[in-house]
C-alpha cells in the first residue's frame, strides 16, 4: 500500500485541519512522505484559496525541519490553470483545472451541485456534453500553463455524475472530448493523478479518472500518482487500496513521486 500523499489541503486554504494535525495523522498511518498542496489564489473565488502563500510556505518548511528523520514533508501547490500568480518557491506543482471558460468568464465545475447545474442550464443550454467539451478544451493547456509535475483530477467534470445520472460517459462526444485532452497532455510526459478525494467527500464511489480513461492513458504510456486530495486528517489515504487495484486493472504503473520527480536535481533547489 502506498504510504505517502502529495495532494493535501489544510487550514491555509479550504482544509479542515492544520498542517501539524495532518502531519501527525500521516505519521500515525506510517507514511514516509507527505506533500502539502494548498490552492493557488483565484481572484474570482478567493474563499477556498491561499491568501497568504508566504505564511504557508514558512510553516510547512518549519514542520519539514521539525519532522526530519520521521517523515519527509514537502511544500507544493495545487495551481489552477487560470491562476495569474506563478507558482514560485514550491517543491512541486499539481496542475488542475477547476473551471470552464465561456465568453471570458470562469464558471466553477467544483462548486456545489446546484451551481454547476445552473451553469450548464444557463450557459450551455442544458447540454452537459457541451459543458464537458469546454472543460476538456481548456484542460489541454494545463501543463503548459502551470508547469505541472502532476496532472490533477483529470475528469473533475464527472464530480456529480455518479452512475451516469447527468450525462453518458460512453457518448462518442464525451469520449472524443476527453481523448483529445488526453492526447494533448500525454505529450508532456507528466504523470496523471488517481485522486480519491471525491470518495472521502461522498460525491463518488470511484476515483478520478474513470477506468476507461486510465486504460487509455496506460495504453499510451502514461504513469500515475496516487493521491487522496485530503481536506482533513481522517482522509489521508481514503480509498488507496481500491485505487491501487484500479491502477492494476487498468494497467497503469504508479510512480514513486518522491523518487522520480522530487528526487530530480532541478527540483532539489527548493527543498528544505
Ligand atoms: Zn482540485
Ligand atoms: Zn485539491
Amino acid at each position: 500500500m502506498v504510504k505517502s500523499n502529495f495532494h493535501t489541503h489544510s487550514t491555509w486554504c479550504d482544509g479542515r485541519d492544520s498542517p501539524r494535525r495532518m502531519v501527525e495523522a500521516a505519521v500515525k498511518r506510517g507514511f514516509t512522505a507527505l506533500g502539502f498542496s494548498g490552492h493557488s489564489y483565484m481572484e474570482c473565488e478567493p474563499g477556498y484559496c491561499m491568501s497568504d502563500p508566504d505564511g504557508y510556505k514558512a510553516q510547512i518548511r518549519e514542520l519539514a525541519a521539525e519532522y526530519r528523520g520521521i517523515i519527509n514533508i514537502y511544500c507544493g501547490v495545487e495551481q489552477d490553470m487560470y491562476c495569474v500568480h506563478p507558482p514560485v518557491g514550491y517543491d512541486y506543482v499539481i496542475g488542475s483545472l477547476h473551471y470552464v471558460c465561456k465568453d471570458n468568464r470562469l464558471y466553477s465545475v467544483d462548486c456545489d451541485r446546484d451551481e454547476v447545474c445552473r451553469t450548464v442550464r444557463e450557459e450551455f443550454g442544458s447540454d452537459w456534453l457541451s459543458f464537458c467539451e469546454a472543460y476538456y478544451e481548456g484542460l489541454k493547456h494545463v501543463v503548459q500553463r502551470t508547469g505541472a509535475d502532476i496532472i490533477g483530477h483529470f475528469d473533475l467534470v464527472t464530480k456529480y455524475n455518479e452512475g451516469g445520472r447527468l450525462f453518458d460517459e460512453h457518448d462518442p462526444r464525451y469520449v472524443a472530448a476527453w481523448r483529445s485532452a488526453a492526447d494533448a497532455l500525454l505529450k508532456a510526459g507528466v504523470p496523471f493523478e488517481i485522486n480519491t478525494g471525491a470518495i472521502s467527500r461522498g460525491y463518488r464511489t470511484s476515483p478520478y479518472p474513470s477506468e476507461d480513461i486510465l486504460r487509455y492513458l496506460a495504453a499510451h504510456g502514461a504513469k500515475a500518482v496516487l493521491s487522496s486530495d485530503s481536506h482533513d486528517s481522517s482522509s489521508l489515504d481514503t480509498g488507496f487500496g481500491e485505487a491501487e487495484d484500479l491502477a492494476l486493472r487498468a494497467g497503469i504503473p504508479l510512480v514513486d513521486f518522491e523518487q522520480t520527480i522530487l528526487g530530480r536535481t532541478d527540483k532539489r533547489i527548493n527543498r528544505v
